[in-house]
């Protein structure tokens, strides 16, 4: 990528004037970073596996599997392996700590080890991440692209060249699960912010990025409050809402024992609305006692809170419940209105009778038992039309609807909408009978 920003221009720039990583560098990698072992098969035959020295062990009792053997060749100091493989494969990382021109730069290199029985080790080592912090805690990555098919993060692109990048989270990981080399060079304002030379466990670049970046991790370090600082280093969310308790306590002297559960506990206490702020809050005498007795009081408002859900799911499903009732019972209401007045009309040839639909009901399950959709469509709320059902014997043959307006058939269908037999002649018999419907809309 291209620098665009003034300072991603003056990274790279100053970046191509870092000298290599020395010899001594990487030769300390390669001791430090991969296992240093001698191949030992049954018979005894020994192989280094730094320097391919192949010879038969006589006093292999001695070096069983214990360290502080050496290679009588190339005086490696190993363990002894036995076993059948002939290869082994490492890779590793390391950071070297330097400075350049007011920058606290981590270089970060892979390291690998291609060890092959009875032959010289071939080792490598390539920068891979280079992470310029600048005095104000600004972090600026330069690296090589990674492979783009994999995401496993040990494959670099070793011909692409060391660029401005934006920021990937695999650049913390590579730096933190690498070691780092003793010797290191500290921008003087991480100094003056109480770094000693000690990362104490902590990623370099975590460290100094706070310690450049944050107050009160500058305030911790000074204060020696080593196991706080990790903790808020790694807890922004908590820094940032108890600090302000945290100087509290401490101006009390209070000791917190740990400092994870006594920000839970204060969690505990924002949740129950207490003060943040009142020492007699924070800083509890007998502090066990006080985090257990908060989380069931936390607890305890959970459930009540629950119950009281329920309770207000519960009355507003009634509610709805009644509503629909209401509302079912005000429909029923309106058809009665309308359709009443054709209650108990029957049009028959003594075979077909031909009956009018008489509450919503019926419509539901002449809907259902025809599977047509005279109940779904809401036909018995259309005012000019009238909806009858053709029988015999009570079974159901077709369903008629009658234009109010003409007094016509418009519709008339069997079971899926489809035509029966009867067809022709229920439509017959209802249109020819058409002045029994006029006779109930007049009266
Ligand atoms: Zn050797």
């Amino acid at each position: 990528m291209k620098p665009k920003t003034a300072l991603q221009k003056k990274v790279a720039k100053l970046s191509a004037t870092l000298r290599p990583i020395t010899a001594t560098q990487e030769q300390w990698a390669y001791n430090h970073c991969f296992e240093h072992f001698a191949y030992r098969t049954k018979n005894g035959k020994m192989a280094c596996s730094d320097c391919g020295h192949v010879w038969k062990s006589d006093n292999g009792g001695l070096c069983d599997t214990l360290a502080g053997c050496r290679c009588p060749n190339c005086g490696a100091e190993f363990q002894v392996k036995d076993t059948r493989r002939r290869t082994q494969n490492e890779t590793a990382y390391f950071s070297v700590i330097t400075s350049c021109k007011g920058f606290q730069v981590i270089r970060v290199s892979q390291v690998r080890s291609e060890s092959r029985k009875g032959e010289v080790r071939k080792l490598y080592c390539q920068e891979v991440v280079q992470r310029w912090i600048s005095p104000d805690g600004k972090v600026t990555d330069m690296a090589l692209l990674r492979g783009f098919t994999f995401h496993y993060c040990d494959c670099w692109s070793y011909w692409s060249a060391m660029e401005i990048r934006p920021h990937n989270s695999l650049y913390d990981d590579v730096v933190a699960w690498g070691d780092v080399y003793p010797r290191m060079s500290v921008i003087p304002q991480l100094k003056r912010n109480g770094f000693n030379g000690d990362l104490h466990g902590i990623s370099p670049v975590r460290l100094f990025k706070g310690l450049l970046a944050d107050p009160r991790i500058e305030t911790l370090m000074k204060a020696g409050e080593i196991e706080e600082m990790k903790y808020f280093l790694t807890n922004t969310r908590n820094a940032d809402e108890l600090w302000a308790s945290y100087l509290i306590a401490r101006r009390h002297r209070y000791h917190i024992n740990n400092i994870g559960m006594w920000c839970d506990y204060l969690q505990m206490l924002k949740n129950l609305g207490q003060d943040l702020r009142n020492p007699k809050n924070i800083c509890p005498e007998d502090f066990i006692e006080a985090h257990d007795k908060a989380s069931r009081r936390v607890e305890a408002k959970r459930e009540k809170e629950l119950t009281e859900c329920q309770r207000i799911y519960e009355m507003e499903r009634r509610e709805r419940e009644q509503q629909s009732l209401l509302q079912e019972k005000e429909r029923e209401e309106e058809f009665i209105a309308l359709k009443s007045k054709f209650f108990g009309l029957v049009i028959s040839d003594n075979e077909i009778e031909v009956k009018v639909l008489e509450s919503i009901e019926e419509y539901y399950q002449e809907g259902k038992k025809q599977n047509i959709c005279v109940f779904a469509s809401g036909y018995y709320m259309y005012e000019d039309s009238l909806v009858l059902s053709a029988r015999i014997d009570g079974i159901i043959i077709e369903t008629v609807e009658v234009d109010l307006r003409t007094l016509k058939v418009v519709q008339c269908h069997g079971k899926y909408n489809q035509d029966t037999i009867y067809h022709k002649r229920i439509i017959d018999l209802v249109n020819s009978n058409a002045r029994l419907i006029k006779e109930r809309m007049t009266a």
